[in-house]
């Protein structure tokens, strides 16, 4: 943050990290960039343009502002943490930020450091197809691939990044993963869009494709922005998508919805200061209503 000086006033870059409880753990999401160069189609963030990336300590500092806030730096009564794990799923695409991330986890995940265990940490990425094996040697931490779409074409669209890694590379680079196995699986995120990706084909196609990978899969009801042309999935389509892939041997939860109302659910994090024009609060609210 740049000191006001003068009438050359810069303002503070912002990002956001999301902490979601639950009745047996909690889980911090934290950014690695501030906005995203990706555009990914389904993404709030990707319509905010990259500004530029963490620095390791502005990572770490958001696991510290969050033990801060919830009072967290020491056990509660029954021996138990407010912060249990830890998700770099929040704004940007953490392995084009290799360095900063990677020092960032490692701190996080010492006991010297932060102390909490890398299984309980979770890198998300889009697809950077270099990085992923480099991520498992160097971080070792769990991994979850955002896929999103079985078929190339359609991947192209909602996951841009796919024109350079497409998913073929993408789950060869998977089954190349450091570590994973049945106890250490590959998370597959999945957004349910209506009418695009939620076919019983789909679910056929993405079973076959995990073939032979240690993998779940969790699937995200699609939280609505402001200007988004996709709209979330029917609870029964979900119901029978998760049904056929549970069926076929895999885990395949799905992820309940928290923080619509505020836009801090899954793929709605933007800035504050970008984020609420008059015309998206206004937008908000009627979503708000029929939510
Ligand atoms: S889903 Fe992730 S990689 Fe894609 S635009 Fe959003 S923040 Fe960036």
């Amino acid at each position: 943050r740049r000191l006001p000086s003068g009438d050359n006033v810069e303002r503070a870059h912002e990002v956001e990290c999301v902490y979601i409880p639950e009745t047996d753990r909690g889980t911090l999401c934290v950014s690695s960039q501030v906005g995203c160069t990706l555009n990914c189609s389904f993404c709030h963030t990707g319509t905010q343009r990259l500004v530029r990336n963490l620095t390791a300590g502005e990572i770490v500092g958001q696991v510290m502002v969050a033990r801060d806030r919830l009072n967290d730096w020491a056990d509660r009564e029954d021996g138990t943490r407010r912060v249990t794990n830890i998700v770099m799923m929040g704004m940007g695409e953490p392995l084009y930020n290799f360095d900063a991330v990677r020092d960032a986890l490692l701190i996080v995940g010492d006991n010297e450091g932060i102390g909490i265990s890398r299984r309980r940490i979770t890198l998300s990425t889009s697809g950077v197809v270099p990085n992923i094996v480099r991520a498992g040697d160097e971080i070792g931490v769990m991994l979850a691939i955002s896929l999103h779409a079985v078929r190339d074409e359609l991947r192209n669209e909602l996951v841009p990044l796919n024109r350079k890694y497409p998913i073929k590379e993408l789950l060869q680079a998977c089954r190349d993963y450091p570590g994973a196995s049945n106890a250490r699986r590959i998370t597959f995120e999945y957004v349910m869009l209506k009418g695009v990706n939620d076919s019983l084909d789909d679910a056929k196609l993405l079973v076959k494709l995990l073939k032979g990978i240690h993998a779940k899969i969790n699937l995200i009801p699609f939280n609505p922005w402001p200007g988004t042309a996709y709209e979330c999935s029917d609870w029964d389509q979900i119901e029978k998508f998760s049904e056929y892939i549970f069926n076929a041997g895999y885990s395949s939860p799905v992820r309940t919805p928290r923080g619509r109302d505020i836009l801090a659910a899954c793929g709605q994090l933007k800035s504050e200061t970008e984020k609420l024009s008059a015309r998206e609060r206004q937008a908000l609210r009627a979503m708000a209503m029929t939510d």
